[in-house]
């Protein structure tokens, strides 16, 4: 008989309309209630923060509803799920994106003018969760609103860091870090499901030992053991009721369990073991120029997978599905090597706790994963000292010894007689400390391996995997980056989004490729006129978003030219100053020179070990000032340098950039999303031959795209061939100028070492091709100064770079996963909803009433 508790009543109350209703009105009602019940204050003492925290609020309830209802339907009808397996998530605020997904942002706020508040003000509130480097954390982020757009069932597992990204602060000239403490005023988004914690082991010691029924079998003794928390937060697609969740999972002390150490009464004892437990997840790493074997980084790795891998077999035994059929159920991917340790968990569960025999367990994890590459470079791949590893994870280095010794007997016999091949395909590297090499794990144990751009996937299959490929060159395939036109369009460009919707409908927000419906428009003066006319808008914006932030007045007239990513040598930020002196020389040997003015705009966080990195931030800061001081230049050329890039910054850059700086050294960027996000806007890109840039060319078209410099193809062979930089230097006058003004010091205010570490190297190693790149790129600058001087010729290519980027939507690269990867199918879902007393759904209806409000509650519990 079902519990009164769980009866229908008790959902429909749930469900009643100011809980769930989108009108103004009803919205405006719930606002009030939670500034009133939830944050406990009267609206007269409401703080900016409980104004945001109530709406949040107030929209988490709408999606709270759908979340259900799509736990219901997945309950009702199991299917194959995906589990985005990722350190990292950069998901930016909620609050905005919701209410687009939701399709309640007119609504939302005219229930705030009813009150006197402004939507933006509110919104501008929340923190945002920097639980993400970069491009690899932003591309999770993008992915999983694709996939709940798509109707597919996932679930994105990761890391609930208590401190995010670092926040970056520019002080003389110099980053500054300082912690990121984003749940200072508490997390409206997430649910905390203490209920599904789980326990993870670490360290100690494994036996050997023959069981009752003389099969060999393995225990691990750990030397600790920590608690792994849930926590929720509601993912929703746009326009659609699935809601997936993304659960991040926090590590807390086993204090129940610590028994020993309470009954010897050492209770201070236990409690600094309590917080060694719980710094596992206190912070996020900054991946710095080289992987680095850091202790804490590898508990934290295995922490996240142990958990979510524990938290898979959980769904599965509630299913009833037996474990022999793991990869029926879960599609698991592997966001770079980061989770790949849940290859070798996976083993150990399924022979260790589900007592399967090795080849049966291997069959299953190889059906189980998919790997994602991220990097092309070397130094950057993840591997891990035997010594250090073997301490944490003492069993599961004893599983990857088993699976690389089954693995090189197999390719004993594929290569016959190559011994250094299969020191190369060994997932330990011999040379120097042993380490076991993540990538190669990550090979060996999944099914498909997959690159983010078409030359990224070329590279990995010819050069960076080129073994692994040769043996299973099936595995291998190619799915370019993309990312969601939701946020990075119609929340983070009104204007824009009103403009292009007036002239073609809005199906273009759910089906990107209709953007192509814009084309006819390239050649309307009117449209040209109304598309510069916002652009224009966008720019005035993003200056008084620079002026707040830095003191620096814009003129919004000037080209806005943005270098906003990570600050990395492969970048090249450095060249992109150096043709900034290059202009400044020219000026200076010619004060009547025809500059187009520009201003332009760098952001992007340098890894604090990274020193490099920092010293280009230091000397793109110098040569901002020396510009600022000279009156000459100083209304010509503008640099500028906004402190603490992140997602939020993002959505003001993207949409008002004129020029797209996408530079880096050909062969080394695997794909790039910021270069996507600034083409859908309207930006037009000057690029290298490099990642995802190739496509982005092929789609916008050659003559709406500024490309220059060496392709992969010709580093390699300028490499081999034997560089000489300083025959570059010395073959251009223009270059020479520039070289010779940084190394006299000039930017140094005389100190003729500050920059040396940057570019004393340049005439002799020169690793990144600077000087062998300058040329090219100045003059294909030129050609972009004389684009922008026609306005209408660029307004046209800004159109066309918009109408022509659909293929770049992270919905076109999640359906490819969909088909070549995963084989998944969409699993619509409706809406629970009360009418007339009674709860129904056009779906879930055929259930008896008490059915559904238990697996209702059931689904609450898990
Ligand atoms: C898109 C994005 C990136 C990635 O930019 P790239 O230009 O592809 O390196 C990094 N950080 C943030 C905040 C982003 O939004």
């Amino acid at each position: 008989m079902p519990h009164p508790f769980h009866s229908a009543t008790a959902l429909a109350e749930h469900t009643d309309d100011t809980r769930t209703a989108m009108s103004s009105a009803t919205i405006r009602r719930a606002f009030l209630d939670h500034v009133f019940y939830t944050q406990g204050k009267l609206p007269g003492h409401a703080s900016e923060n409980d104004l945001y925290q109530a709406l949040a609020h107030t929209v988490r309830d709408r999606l709270v509803q759908r979340w259900i209802s799509t736990a219901e339907t997945y309950q009702a009808q199991p299917s194959r799920t995906v589990a985005y397996l990722s350190a990292e998530f950069l998901m930016g605020p909620h609050l905005g994106n919701n209410l687009v997904n939701l399709g309640i942002f007119d609504e939302v706020r005219a229930a705030m003018a009813t009150l006197e508040l402004d939507l933006d003000e509110i919104l501008a509130q929340e923190e945002e969760p920097g639980l993400g480097n970069g491009g690899l954390g932003r591309l999770a982020a993008c992915f999983m609103d694709s996939l709940s757009t798509l109707e597919i069932p996932a679930i994105g597992y990761g890391i609930r860091y208590e401190y995010g990204i670092f926040q970056q602060h520019i002080i003389d000239g110099m980053q500054v870090e300082t912690t990121d403490t984003w749940l200072r005023r508490g997390n409206p988004w997430e649910i905390q499901r203490a209920d599904c914690a789980v326990q993870v082991r670490l360290g100690g010691r494994t036996e050997h030992f023959t069981d009752d029924n003389g099969r060999y079998r393995v225990r691990w003794i750990p030397a600790k053991t920590v608690v792994g928390v849930p926590f929720d937060s509601p993912i929703l697609g746009y326009r659609v009721n699935t809601v997936n969740t993304l659960r991040l999972w926090r590590a807390e002390a086993t204090e129940a369990f610590d028994f020993g150490t309470f009954n010897r009464g050492d209770y201070l004892g236990a409690v600094s073991k309590k917080i060694t437990s719980e710094n596992l997840t206190k912070v996020l790493y900054p991946n710095d120029e080289t992987q680095q074997g850091k202790e804490l980084r590898l508990e934290q790795q295995y922490f996240f997978v142990a958990c979510s891998l524990q938290d898979m077999l959980r769904l599965l035994e509630a299913h009833g599905i037996p474990v022999n059929r793991f990869h029926e159920k879960f599609a698991v991917q592997l966001n770079d090597t980061h989770p790949a340790i849940g290859i070798a968990e996976l083993m150990r569960l399924l022979m260790d706790e589900h007592d399967l025999h090795w080849n049966e367990a291997w069959d299953i994890t190889r059906r189980t994963f998919a790997y994602t590459n991220h990097t092309l470079l070397p130094e950057a791949l993840e591997q891990w000292p035997i010594e250090l590893f073997g301490r944490i994870l003492p069993r599961h280095l004893e599983i990857i010894y088993e699976i690389n010794s089954r693995f090189l007997d197999e390719v004993r016999v594929w290569f016959y007689g190559d011994d250094s091949r299969l020191a190369r395909l060994s997932l330990i590297n011999e040379h120097g400390e042993r380490c076991v090499r993540m990538a190669s794990l990550a090979c060996v144990g999944s099914h498909t391996i997959n690159g983010v751009a078409e030359l990224h996937s070329q590279l990995i299959r010819e050069d960076l995997l080129r073994d692994f490929h040769a043996m299973w060159p099936a595995k291998f395939t190619s799915i370019t980056n993309g990312v969601t036109p939701r946020r990075w369009l119609a929340l983070s460009n009104p204007r824009l989004t009103r403009l292009v919707t007036e002239a073609i409908g809005d199906g273009w927000i759910k089906d990107l490729d209709r953007l192509r419906a814009l084309e006819p428009y390239a050649d309307d003066p009117g449209f040209l006129a109304q598309w510069q006319a916002v652009r224009r808008e966008n720019k005035r914006d993003l200056a008084r978003l620079i002026h707040d932030c830095t003191g620096v007045v814009v003129d919004p007239a000037s080209m806005v030219d943005a270098m906003v990513k990570r600050i990395h040598e492969y970048k090249r930020q450095h060249l992109a100053a150096l043709h900034i002196i290059a202009l400044y020389h020219h000026i200076k040997s010619d004060p009547h020179a025809d500059v187009q003015p520009r201003t332009f705009l760098f952001a992007g966080k340098a890894a604090p070990g990274y020193h490099h990195a920092k010293l280009m931030i230091r000397f793109i800061t110098s040569v901002a000032e020396v510009l600022h001081r000279d009156p000459q230049v100083r209304d010509r050329l503008k640099i500028v340098f906004l402190p603490n890039f992140n997602v939020t910054y993002g959505q003001k850059i993207y949409p008002a950039a004129d020029l797209s700086e996408q530079i880096s050294l050909a062969g080394k960027e695997a794909s790039g999303t910021g270069n996507m996000k600034f083409a859908m806007n309207g930006a037009i890109t000057i690029g290298t031959m490099d990642g995802a840039n190739i496509e982005l060319r092929d789609a916008i078209g050659a003559d709406n795209f500024f490309s220059f410099g060496l392709n992969a193809a010709d580093v390699q062979g300028l490499l081999s061939a034997g560089y000489h930089p300083a025959d570059f230097y010395h073959g251009s006058p223009e270059l020479r100028a520039v070289v010779d003004l940084i190394q006299h010091g000039f930017f140094s205010k005389g100190d003729t070492a500050l920059f040396a570490p940057l570019f004393h190297g340049l005439l002799e190693h020169d690793p990144y091709l600077l000087m062998a790149d300058f040329a090219s790129y100045f003059q294909c600058q030129q050609q972009v100064s004389a684009a922008f001087a026609d306005t209408v010729r660029w307004q046209r290519m800004s159109i066309l770079s918009c109408s022509r980027s659909g293929r770049f939507s992270s919905d076109r690269a999640i359906r490819e996963y969909c088909e070549r990867v995963w084989h998944v199918e969409r699993v619509p879902v409706s809406l629970l909803h009360r009418s007339s007393g009674h709860v129904q759904s056009t779906r879930v209806a055929d259930q008896p009433l008490h059915a559904q409000a238990n697996a209702a509650s059931d689904s609450n519990r898990r």
